[in-house]
C-alpha cells in the first residue's frame, strides 16, 4: 500500500510523495518556532503564533492519526512576465494553489478510503496549523535551506506542499539528511537582511511577508528594497543552486492567463474591483487584495523614483 500510495500520487500529478509517523513534533524544533515567535519574528502573520499546541501534534488535527502523508507540486513558471513588468512571486503565476492541492489530495484520500476500510482521513493545505515543512523533511520529500523553503534535492525549492494526514499506519519513508552545507548563497542575495544567521526567517523584513501579510501602509524604508517587485519576492529561492536545473511546470491549473503576462505598472494602478476579480479571481494574489496590490505598485515605484 505504500508504494501503491506514492504511485497514485505521482499519477494525480504530483512530483514527489512521502510518509511520516504521525509523531509529535521533536522538542528542537518545537522551541526552535517557539523563540521565533517569542523573539516577534512573525512579524505581521499574527496567526502563527496561534494554536502552537496543535502545531506540534497531528494528532491534534486528526484524531487518531498515524501517518503524515506529504505530496509536492512544481510550480516552475514555463513562461515569465516580461522583465520590466511588476515582478510577482511565481507560486502566484497560476491558479491558487490551495484549490489545485486540495482538489488533488481529495482524491489521494479517497484512493485510501476505498482501500482501508474504516479509516479516516483530512486534507491540508496551510489551512490548518501544520509544520509543512517540518514534514515534508521527515518525510524524506527534501531539506529545509537556509531560506526557509523545502529543497527537493536535485530539483530545488519551487513546490508546494499539501499534507494528507490518515489514521492509517503506513510504513514512514527515511527522513532526507541532506544540507546547505556550507553555501549562504540567499543569505548575501536576500536585499533586506530577513535571513537570520540561526537559519529563521524576520517576517518584519521580509518582501514576501510585507507585500502579502501586511495591512496598511508599508514602512518607509522598503521602497527602497522593492526593486521590480509587486507582489512577493523570490529572491532568496532564485539564487539557490537546487533550483539551478528547476523544471519548468507543465500543469494546466499552473499556467499564468494572457492578461496576467500583459500586466504594467499603470494598468495595475488604474484597475477596477471587476478587473482583480477577473485577473486574480482564481489566484493567491486575492490575499493581498486589490488595494494592497495597488499600496505595492505605488511603494515600487516610489523606490525607483528615489533610486539614484
Ligand atoms: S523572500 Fe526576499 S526578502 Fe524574504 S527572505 Fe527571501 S530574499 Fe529576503
Ligand atoms: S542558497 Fe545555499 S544556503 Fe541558501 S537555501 Fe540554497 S543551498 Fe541553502
Amino acid at each position: 500500500m505504500h508504494i501503491a500510495i506514492k504511485k497514485h500520487a505521482l499519477a494525480l500529478g504530483f512530483d514527489a510523495c512521502g510518509i511520516a509517523r504521525a509523531d509529535a513534533v521533536e522538542p528542537d524544533a518545537a522551541s526552535r518556532y517557539d523563540r521565533w515567535i517569542e523573539q516577534g519574528k512573525n512579524g505581521c502573520m499574527e496567526w502563527a503564533s496561534r494554536n502552537c499546541e496543535v502545531r506540534n501534534d497531528p494528532r491534534r488535527v486528526l484524531e487518531g492519526a498515524q501517518s503524515v502523508i506529504v505530496v509536492a507540486l512544481n510550480y516552475y513558471p514555463a513562461v515569465f512576465q516580461p522583465a520590466e513588468a511588476p515582478q510577482f512571486a511565481y507560486y502566484a503565476y497560476g491558479q491558487d494553489y490551495h484549490n489545485v492541492l486540495k482538489r488533488r489530495l481529495k482524491q489521494l484520500a479517497k484512493f485510501i478510503e476505498e482501500n482501508v476500510a474504516g479509516c479516516r482521513t483530512r486534507c491540508c493545505v496551510d489551512t490548518v496549523p501544520l509544520r509543512e515543512r517540518y514534514w515534508a523533511q521527515k518525510a524524506g520529500v527534501g531539506f529545509i535551506g537556509r531560506n526557509n523553503a523545502l529543497i527537493v534535492p536535485g530539483r530545488g525549492s519551487y513546490f508546494f506542499l499539501g499534507i494528507l494526514l490518515t489514521t492509517v499506519e503506513f510504513q514512514p519513508d527515511a527522513p532526507c539528511t541532506a544540507t546547505c552545507g556550507d553555501c549562504g548563497a540567499c543569505m548575501a542575495a536576500c536585499p533586506t537582511g530577513a535571513l537570520c544567521d540561526d537559519s529563521t526567517v524576520d517576517a518584519r523584513r521580509c518582501l514576501s511577508c510585507l507585500t502579502i501579510e501586511h495591512r496598511g501602509e508599508l514602512p518607509a524604508w522598503v521602497a527602497g528594497k522593492m526593486g521590480q517587485r509587486a507582489y512577493g519576492c523570490d529572491e532568496c529561492q532564485r539564487c539557490c543552486p537546487h533550483n539551478r536545473h528547476a523544471k519548468p511546470c507543465t500543469d494546466p491549473d499552473l499556467q499564468p492567463g494572457e492578461e496576467f503576462l500583459a500586466l504594467t505598472a499603470e494598468r495595475i494602478l488604474q484597475m477596477s474591483d471587476d478587473d482583480f476579480r477577473r485577473i486574480f479571481g482564481h489566484s493567491a494574489v486575492r490575499r493581498a487584495g486589490l488595494e494592497g496590490l495597488q499600496r505595492n505598485v505605488r511603494c515600487m515605484l516610489a523606490g525607483q523614483h528615489f533610486q539614484p
